[in-house]
């Protein structure tokens, strides 16, 4: 297996991978979306579970048309800089749109996809990505 997928890794962040679920710091606010037992930024030790919302607004996005080996066959691909109503901002992959159906403003919805595969082992890891709002 290359070094890109560890499936631990993945495991361990799968409510955040899934669910866009994070620890938000009771000190100061921070959103921390990886697993961890004090704050990023202040270091508290008070991290209060919570799911941000499924609907974010786009901020900007771009193609990706050269891609690391986990997400090579994928390329290109679209990320974008997504908002949620609270100010917090993540980067996620950009599904069922193409580059110029895109503009900054739209509201987008999380959906649950495959975000790479390993060639060799073919273990697969899937998570949020965010596509136009359909309904
Ligand atoms: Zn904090």
């Amino acid at each position: 297996m290359r070094p890109g997928i560890r499936p631990q890794e993945h495991w361990r962040s799968k409510r955040f991978r899934y669910m866009l679920e994070v620890l938000r710091c009771a000190n100061c606010g921070t959103v921390n979306a990886t697993r961890r037992s004090v704050c990023r930024r202040c270091r508290s030790t008070s991290l209060v579970r919570e799911r941000l919302p499924e609907r974010a607004r786009l901020l900007a996005f771009t193609e990706v048309k050269s891609a690391t080996d986990v997400h090579d066959e994928m390329a290109p691909y679209l990320v974008g800089l997504l908002e949620f109503e609270d100010g917090t901002r993540i980067v996620a992959q950009l599904t069922d749109a193409d580059y110029e159906e895109l503009r900054p403003g739209m509201e987008m919805e999380m959906v649950v996809r495959k975000i790479a595969q390993d060639g060799e082992s073919g273990v697969i890891v899937y998570g949020f990505k965010f596509r136009p709002v359909v309904s």
